[in-house]
């Protein structure tokens, strides 16, 4: 039995550790772990107080597999309500879909019962919000009341482009979680990427992209540009990777290289949580200084590692 989590993840590791000792599931340790991130307004990448998009309202993004029979659940530019983990899993488990988005998303989680959540942000982050536009969108001209009603701007395209800052204002939790019966579970939450264009996925409600699990042969989840890990289907890859007989630490760097090896303008950071089938766990990143954690029903606490870098090099417009 393991719990392994991006860093973020700290304040729910415990938690989801608990419920595999106490002989629960691994979806429901997935899901109770990253419950508690999302409810943490310190953290600005996922769920409550998350940076918002370009209009200022916080979209959600979340997804959930369960690698005993690899059913999935997602949502993604969910509105209004906290707990995209809980939505993602009850599209699994009550729905024949995989994914839903937007409106749909929240007209389930009204049906699902959740709590509406009208204010997603607190005060200071609305301001940061604002701040980062002003000094952009006020060398074209545009003042505070422009900012305030970018909603009905017919130029949103120019300004995703001029707001958004790759390395500060990405962030997302993931939690892979293997019970005692072995079967294993990969959850991913996120608020995505902050002043991205309405209605913008990224790779976290992508199964195969930011999230794949497979009890037969292990399960991986990803951080990061999320648009790296979709065209490269990296969750997936590496999960593959392990199905074709390569040893968890070769899969990793194999789906790393393979991000390295994407063309075109865009390509920033990406990092990586995985697990092989006997619950050996790893974490990659293209950048230095990076952690992942994970757990034990033995450990009392977390245990913080370096994750192992594949560099790739940036390149941006
Ligand atoms: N992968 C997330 C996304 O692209 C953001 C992140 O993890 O930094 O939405």
């Amino acid at each position: 039995m393991i719990v392994v989590a991006s860093s973020n993840g700290s304040i729910g590791i415990e938690a989801a550790i608990e419920i595999l000792r106490q002989g629960g599931t691994a979806v429901a340790a997935v899901e109770a772990g990253i419950r508690l991130v999302e409810a943490n307004p310190e953290d600005n990448s996922v769920g409550y107080n998350g940076y918002p998009n370009i209009l200022g309202e916080v979209e959600l993004d979340a997804s959930i597999m369960n690698g005993r029979t690899l059913e999935s659940g997602a949502v993604g530019a969910l509105k209004g309500y906290l707990h995209a983990i809980t939505l993602a899993r009850q599209v699994m488990e009550r729905l024949p879909h995989v994914l839903l988005v937007g409106e749909g998303a929240s007209r389930f989680a009204a049906e699902m019962g959740h709590p509406p959540q009208p204010e997603m942000m607190l005060p200071d982050t609305r301001t940061v919000w604002a701040d980062r536009l002003r000094p952009e969108l006020g060398q074209a001209g545009l003042t505070d009341d422009d900012i305030a009603h970018i909603a009905s701007r017919a130029d949103l395209a120019r300004w995703v482009e001029l707001a958004t800052d790759p390395e500060r204002t990405k962030g997302t939790v993931n939690f892979i979680a293997q019970d005692k019966a072995g079967n294993i579970c990969t959850g991913v939450s996120t608020s995505g990427w902050a002043w991205k264009y309405p209605g913008r996925l990224g790779d976290s409600p992508i199964i195969g992209a930011g999230n794949y699990a497979d009890n037969r042969y292990g399960a991986a989840a990803c951080t990061g540009m999320g648009e790296m890990a979709i065209r490269a289907s990296t969750a997936h890859s590496l999960v593959f990777y392990l199905k074709m007989g390569l040893s968890l630490a070769e899969a990793c760097e194999r789906a790393m290289i393979d991000l390295r090896d994407l063309g075109g303008r865009f390509i920033s950071v990406m990092n990586l949580v995985a697990i092989d089938k006997d619950g050996n766990h790893a974490g990659f990143s293209s950048v230095d200084g990076r952690t992942y954690i994970y757990q034990t029903p033995d450990m009392p606490e977390c245990e913080e590692l370096a994750r192992t870098v594949v560099p790739i090099p940036p390149r941006w417009g």
